[in-house]
């Protein structure tokens, strides 16, 4: 078993999670996290300040993102490790990728208003930390706010999914370029969360051997958003395809997310873990005087 406890993916209010990347720092170590990496949706506007808190408290860091990419008319998640925060490609690519959410949250706000929502823009505006990243996660807080669902797992049920009113379709990111932005700002690209997409078997494999001609070298194998037979499932691809294996929560929120920072299983020894293909790229806290 690979025991270090590092959960590489989650989100603070620079995307669409709730808490500051500073108070996520805290948590994560205080939960015991050993090597962390804040992955806010589409923009790295918070890893100087994820990283310099994380180093204040003596947690290793690793630079982090996850770009929306559109693969097979499905919005496919990538996420990127131990690029160099301050790329300028990777920068404008995120840029670019954020450009049409403000458009597409208006979109969804008059298709609510036809079932009978009204205000949803400006009732999801109210939740939003970064203006450039608007997200179905924030209609989601703002119909539970309002009473219109218990929850947010029942607001993307009835509203925010393929078929319902409130879902627009959108383009994002090509998967070649999203790849190609981490990799060449000397990071690894990873497939997040690949038992969330409802691939078929062929899609699934399409996807895999892509993103690896592509130069991807990693896949999420422990996630918050995998069953258990997920965690078995994608560690025999990470085998079959010989890729690196990645551990995290996706935490967005404490009162929302039922995986908190680190509170997951470990990689099974199998797997080469990606923080052994990244350790070049790990922030590490000073070594403390004398030691
Ligand atoms: P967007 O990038 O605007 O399409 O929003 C995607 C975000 O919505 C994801 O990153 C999750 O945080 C959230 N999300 C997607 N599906 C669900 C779901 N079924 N339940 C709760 N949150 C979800
Ligand atoms: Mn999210
Ligand atoms: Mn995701
Ligand atoms: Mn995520």
């Amino acid at each position: 078993m690979s025991v270090l406890n590092a959960d590489l993916h989650c989100h603070s209010n620079v995307s669409d999670g709730t808490l500051t990347p500073e108070a996520l720092a805290a948590r994560a170590q205080a939960n015991g996290v050993e090597l962390w990496a804040l992955t806010d949706h589409d923009e790295i506007g918070g890893q100087h300040r994820a990283r310099d808190a994380a180093l204040a408290l003596g947690l290793p860091y690793l630079s982090g993102t996850e770009i929306s990419v559109t693969f097979a008319g499905i919005t496919v998640h990538i996420v990127g490790l131990g690029f160099d925060i301050d790329d300028l490609a990777m920068r404008e690519g995120l840029r670019r990728t954020r450009g049409g959410r403000e458009e597409r949250a208006r979109e969804m706000a008059d298709s609510l208003a036809l079932v009978g929502i009204r205000g949803a823009f400006e009732g999801a505006l109210k939740y939003v930390g970064n203006p450039e990243l608007i997200s179905r996660t924030h209609f989601a807080r703002h119909l539970v706010a309002t009473g219109v669902c218990a929850d947010t797992s029942e607001v993307f049920r009835r509203f925010l999914t393929e078929g319902k009113p409130g879902y627009v379709p959108h383009r994002w990111a090509k998967l070649g370029d999203a790849v190609r932005w981490i990799v060449d700002a000397g990071g690894m690209a990873v497939i997040a969360h690949p038992g969330r997409y409802n691939f078929t078997s062929t899609e699934e494999y399409a996807l895999f051997t892509e993103f690896i001609a592509h130069g991807g070298r990693g896949v999420e194998v422990v996630t918050g958003s995998h069953t258990t037979a997920d965690f078995v499932k994608y560690a025999e691809m990470a085998l079959e395809f010989d890729l690196y294996a990645s551990r995290g929560s996706d935490f967005h929120s404490p009162s929302e997310s039922h995986t908190d920072l680190g509170a997951l299983p470990f990689l099974s020894g199998q797997l080469k873990p990606v923080w052994e293909g990244l350790a070049h790229r790990v922030h590490r806290p000073e070594a403390s005087a004398g030691v």
